[in-house]
């Protein structure tokens, strides 16, 4: 893990080296290999830094990966809890318990598909008796058997 405070220091460090061959240059006798060597130390402390840069701008993109995933993963949980709030698990025929509107609503919900994948998904048929997902093909008796 790099630390952005190391970048910041680092540019200190180069704006010192600078300053230092600047003053290698001034007067009546400038030292031209002392500033050339102060200039070779900058360019390596500007590679330097040119990786430390890559290497927290990798981490930045991962940091926002993490946050995308972890807002997605709150959206679905606040989803989740809206729609639970919507049902209710109730017994429609003998021992079949399915989700069914708290508003009164006439439809019944899959139960395998509501608690497993956490979806709406409302069960068809159920004339004969029996009432299907259309998703997972679950089967469920609703009513009386009809002859
Ligand atoms: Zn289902």
């Amino acid at each position: 893990m790099v630390d952005p405070a190391t970048g910041i220091a680092g540019v200190k460090v180069i704006m010192d080296l600078l300053k230092l061959a600047t003053e290698k240059l001034k007067g009546p006798k400038p030292d031209v290999p002392g500033a050339l060597t102060l200039i070779g130390q900058t360019q390596q402390h500007l590679d330097q830094l040119r990786s430390h840069n890559f290497e927290l701008e990798r981490q930045l993109l991962k940091a926002e990966r993490e946050n995308f995933e972890l807002q997605k993963s709150q959206q679905q949980n606040d989803a989740w809890e809206r729609a639970q709030a919507l049902y209710e698990l109730k017994v429609v025929y003998g021992k079949t318990r399915l989700y069914v509107p708290k508003d009164g609503a006439d439809r019944q919900l899959c139960p395998k598909c509501f608690e497993s994948d956490h979806k709406e998904i409302t069960l068809q048929g159920g004339i004969s008796g029996f009432a299907t997902c259309p998703v997972c093909k679950g089967s469920y008796q609703v009513r009386q058997r009809t002859q």
